[in-house]
């Protein structure tokens, strides 16, 4: 991959840079601006290289239509305080407004296009479609920047397409994030552990396959680690559970045996009684037990780990060297089922190991619980993207600025 280091000198010249400011808001206020913060490096250099910024990003899910409330506004505003200048906002993505607005820019200044999921051609399946609108966007600029990590791994027209049109570079975020996840999959420090959590197993198959390969320790709790007990046997009762993957754990705790790893699962559980949490409020109604995980009652809901799991957990993070963790313990919205999580952040924290978090929810989770991001090895901005590179998959939007 060619660096903005290769360049250096910007001056006079559009740099068209994605960045992913997909940020957590409340109305018109930002709750987490972490991911625009992370892109700060890379637009300060270009900024001191008097490059001309124009910024492409998106904000949710608009579906190839303009909607408002989607707008990027909230992002320009934030970036602008946080670079201390002001920030130029188009009214549209690729239209006379973008047209505009590139076009007044001087050296060292700053545009930022509107959301780039309200053209249809962003994130078509089509590929004349999405080329067609990628060359709109490579009017708009000289050379091209990939910065925004927590999309390289979508083929998406803003991400992918466009970097073929233009001299493609990547920016200082998409390299520090690419060179952790290297260090995790290429001779990482052992013993290596890693935990995953959350709730849907299907969508962590793929990761445990290959991670089941490099780590000396794998982890399992959350909502996901119900399959894996009751594809031994056990009473789970109204626990998370997904009947289709109940092979795929069975072949997965037979594997670690058979090739020496450790592969670790709770053996204790918070339980609630059925429907007792309301997860569009996330508050709970009735009482917590806490039960060995061989003694579940079959008519409660395992809805976090218990303190047995936890210190075990903690136990075998505070003797690793290398330490990647992805996925809520529990419940952790609801403070009285984020016990376990809370306790592998703290383990985290503790330990002298190279952690890194995974993005998404442990990421939003540590940061909730008052740590800072420097007291972990990493923090990636791209939950989905780092969980595709370390299962081995190919990222569209890091091939193509290999081949450039
Ligand atoms: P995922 O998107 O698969 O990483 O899952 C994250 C979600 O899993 C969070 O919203 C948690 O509330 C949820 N979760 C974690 N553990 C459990 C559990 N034991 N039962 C139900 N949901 C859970």
């Amino acid at each position: 991959m060619k660096s903005i280091d290769d360049l250096k000198d910007f001056t006079g010249k559009r740099v068209l840079i994605r960045c992913d400011f997909n940020v957590p808001l409340q109305g018109d206020q930002i709750t987490d601006d972490g991911r625009i913060r992370a892109a700060l490096p890379t637009l300060t250099a270009l900024r001191k290289g008097g490059a001309r910024i124009v910024i492409m990003a998106h904000m949710g899910r608009p579906d190839g239509e303009v909607n408002m409330k989607y707008s990027l506004a909230p992002v320009a505003k934030r970036l602008g305080e946080l670079m201390g200048v002001e920030v130029a906002l188009a009214g549209d993505v690729v239209g006379d407004s973008a047209t505009a607005t590139v076009a007044a820019l001087g050296d060292g200044d700053i545009a930022l296009l509107e959301n780039v999921r309200f053209e249809p051609g962003e994130a078509s399946k089509d590929d004349a479609e999405r080329y067609k609108l990628a060359q709109k966007y490579a009017q708009l600029g000289d050379i091209f920047v990939s910065d925004g990590f927590g999309v390289v791994h979508r083929k998406q027209a803003s991400v992918y397409d466009v970097a073929k049109l233009l001299p493609a570079y990547s920016g200082y975020l998409v390299q520090a994030e690419v060179d952790v996840l290297r260090k995790l999959t290429v001779e990482p420090e052992r013993p290596y552990v890693v935990i995953l959590g959350g709730a849907k197993v299907a969508d962590k198959l793929a990761v445990i396959d290959n991670l089941l390969k490099v780590a000396d320790t794998l982890i399992i709790g959350g909502g996901m680690s119900y399959t894996f007990m009751k594809a031994q046997g056990y009473e789970i009762g109204k626990s998370l559970l997904d009947e289709t993957k109940l092979d795929d754990c069975s072949g997965y705790i037979k594997q670690a045996e058979a090739t020496g790893k450790k592969l670790l699962l709770p053996v204790d559980a918070l339980t609630v009684g059925e429907n007792a949490v309301d997860f569009s409020t996330f508050t709970l109604g009735g009482d917590i037990v806490e039960t060995d995980m061989t003694a579940l009652p079959s008519d409660r809901v395992g809805c976090d780990i218990g303190e047995k799991s936890a210190e075990l957990f903690a136990s075998e993070i505070a003797g690793a060297k290398t330490v990647f963790w992805n996925g809520p313990m529990g419940i952790f919205e609801i403070d009285s089922l984020a016990q376990g999580t809370k306790a592998i952040a703290k383990a985290l924290v503790d330990s002298d190991a190279f952690s890194v978090v995974g993005g998404g929810d442990s990421a939003a989770a540590v940061r909730v619980f008052g740590y800072e991001d420097s007291q972990f090895g990493h923090i990636s901005t791209g939950g989905g993207a780092s969980l595709e590179y370390l299962e081995g998959k190919e990222l569209p939007g890091l091939a193509v600025l290999e081949e450039a």
